[in-house]
């Protein structure tokens, strides 16, 4: 096989140069805390053209370019773009550890060239280095929470690769000093065809997650109400239908709340429209701190909640809101240093004969609340309550 190390050097540095160029040019239009992340990757891919141009020119220019700045630069480029991999997961900060390989490859690859020459001894240092690096990219990966993405399992294939071929790299080192490292041999080939490619594949894989990142961050915003951040009325039609469904196939009970703010218009009137969204705010949390793990709770008009209660039969929905309106009721809110009542109507209906799909049930709770704001507010209606009268 006739393959010319310095000329896949050359063909590196040309794709990582025109690649990381052009990503920084074009890739401005992500969120702030993606772009951070994608800046240190692509920082780390403008820093590999150098190196590889020094790596090609191997025998033409001194060895203080082509061996200690070459093998620095290279080490620095995968560090920033290691760093990025792990603020992609929010894992714990690396950056004194990345740095001291940089630097460990740096003062290594001085003494192995001048004060102990030896090639051999300088090709598992950079190899090992480099492992280091892989391993701390590939542990970024895999121990954040949560599930992770096809593009992340891509890249963690491609940085296992690189750390296995590294470490066939360490055990296969040359003892003779006199070889080059551009001499090819079938090994060289190997590591050099997947240094060339590498840098591009992994940014694809890179630009991948990102991109499956912005969808799932876009898709968990659609779900919500940006106010508040409980779900909003879509997402309550979806979950709450789906809810009823499971809760009737298992035949377990499940009740709703449709809770409204009383005369949430004259709070708005006496402390300003901004104090209303912080008294919704207020009032979200001070509710969440009466529901559990599996409720669900949306905000489905301005000042008007609904709360699906799986296992909740009608008699415990009513007294969870009982206990919910006479807290809120003794609650003290206060904003912006004023003190805001809040007090609030609530109906409470479960699944039944009469209501048993989501809308039914909806619909019957709503009665249930007018009828609450009928009888004079600050108080809960029973959907059976109402049903006896
Ligand atoms: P009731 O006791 O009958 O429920 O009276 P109310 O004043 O609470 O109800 P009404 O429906 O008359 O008024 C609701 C008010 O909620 C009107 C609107 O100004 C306010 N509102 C709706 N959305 C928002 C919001 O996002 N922020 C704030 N601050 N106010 C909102
Ligand atoms: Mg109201
Ligand atoms: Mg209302």
């Amino acid at each position: 096989m006739n393959f010319d190390i310095p000329t896949a050097m050359q063909l590196a540095a040309t794709m990582t140069l025109v690649v990381g160029a052009g990503l920084a040019f074009a890739a401005s239009g992500y969120p702030p805390s993606l772009q951070r992340t994608i800046n240190l990757w692509v920082r780390g891919l403008l820093l590999q053209p150098a190196a590889f141009v020094m790596y090609a020119l191997r025998d033409h220019i001194p060895d203080l370019l082509s061996i200690v700045a070459a093998n620095t630069l290279l080490m620095a480029a995968f560090a920033h773009q290691m760093h990025a991999l792990r603020k992609f997961n929010a894992c714990p900060d690396r950056r004194g550890m990345l740095a001291m390989l940089v630097v460990t490859t740096l003062v290594g690859t001085t003494l192995m060239t001048w004060v102990w020459p030896t090639l051999g001894g300088r090709t598992v240092l950079v190899s090992l280095a480099i492992f280091a690096l892989g391993l701390l990219g590939v542990i970024g990966i895999y121990s954040s929470r949560g599930t992770r993405s096809r593009p992340e399992h891509l890249l963690a294939v491609l940085l296992g690769i690189g750390m296995a071929i590294m470490l066939v790299r360490i055990v296969s080192a040359p003892t003779s000093s006199a070889l080059s490292v551009v001499t090819y041999s079938p090994l060289q080939g190997v590591v050099f065809t997947y240094a060339s490619l590498m840098p591009v594949l992994a940014t694809v894989a890179f630009f991948l997650m990102c991109g499956d990142r912005l969808n799932a961050d876009l898709a968990r915003l659609a779900m919500l109400d940006p106010l508040t951040g409980v779900y909003n009325r879509r997402t309550l039609d979806d979950l709450g239908r789906r809810a009823v469904a499971d809760a009737r196939r298992a035949q377990r009970p499940l009740a709703l709340l449709a809770i409204d703010i009383d005369h949430f218009k004259q709070i708005n009137d006496d402390f300003g429209h901004e104090a209303g969204d912080l008294a919704l705010k207020a009032l979200v949390e001070r509710l969440q701190l009466e529901l559990r793990a599996g409720d669900l709770i949306s905000r489905v008009g301005g000042e008007e909640f609904v709360v699906v209660l799986p296992g909740v039969d009608e008699t415990g929905a009513r007294s969870l809101a009982e206990r919910i309106r006479s807290r809120i009721g003794e609650s003290t809110f206060a904003i912006d240093g004023a003190h805001v009542p809040l007090r609030v109507s609530i109906g409470a209906g479960a699944i039944s004969p009469a209501a048993d799909d989501f809308d039914n049930l909806r619909q019957a709770t709503d009665r249930a609340l007018y009828a609450a704001k009928r009888g004079g507010r600050n108080r809960v209606v029973s959907v059976s309550a109402l049903d006896a009268t």
